[in-house]
């Protein structure tokens, strides 16, 4: 392990049994609440946005914000919410897609994306990757090219990375 790996697991919380019984959530409060390790996660996710040549960063509700935001400002690349439905006031597009129980749809705002966009994708958590490859749907719906997913961490034993793989059509998902 990395001493960036490190210094990013060791500032996450496990809490058993949230919000649910049987899931351990990851909480990443502890390293938001750090400076140094805050500092490091958006370096990361910085470099690897500017690599892959992306001109936008998407950042999925709601920690996605918390993360792609100041990753859009060190990478100097526009930042565009993808919000649960009903929440942006424009004109939009939206996206549902299956959840364990029942369904839920995100939504970007139309004229935020065009055919000249790149868009890297940001969030802390990639569980089943359902909400992942539903944004990925949704930003090749606006016209505009994908160039990647980044996060924090991924959960591998939930096949996020199988279920995203089609949808990537060859970008990177890179988790930290
Ligand atoms: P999924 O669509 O299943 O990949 O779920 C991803 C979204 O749910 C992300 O936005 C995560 O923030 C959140 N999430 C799912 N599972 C967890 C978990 N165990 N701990 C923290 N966040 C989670």
């Amino acid at each position: 392990m990395t001493g960036i790996e490190e210094l990013l697991l060791s500032r996450i919380r496990d809490v058993q049994d949230y919000p649910e019984p049987g899931v351990t959530f990851k909480d990443i409060t502890p390293l938001l609440a750090d400076p140094a390790a805050f500092t490091v996660l958006t370096d990361a996710l910085a470099e690897i946005s500017v690599r892959s040549g992306a001109t936008k960063i998407v950042g999925l509700e709601a920690r996605g914000f918390i993360l792609g935001a100041p990753v859009a400002v060190r990478a100097g690349l526009g930042f565009i919410p993808v919000r649960k439905a009903g929440k942006l006031p424009g004109a939009t597009l939206g996206q549902t897609y299956d959840l364990e129980y029942g369904s839920a749809e995100i939504e970007v705002h139309a004229e935020d994306l065009s055919a000249d966009d790149r868009v890297m994708v940001v969030d802390d958590v990639l569980a089943t990757g359902g909400t992942a490859e539903a944004s990925l749907q949704l930003i090749r719906r606006a016209g505009a090219r994908v160039a990647g997913v980044a996060v924090l961490m991924e959960l591998g034993f939930l096949g996020g990375r199988a279920r995203l793989e089609p949808a990537l059509e060859g970008a990177p998902l890179e988790a930290l």
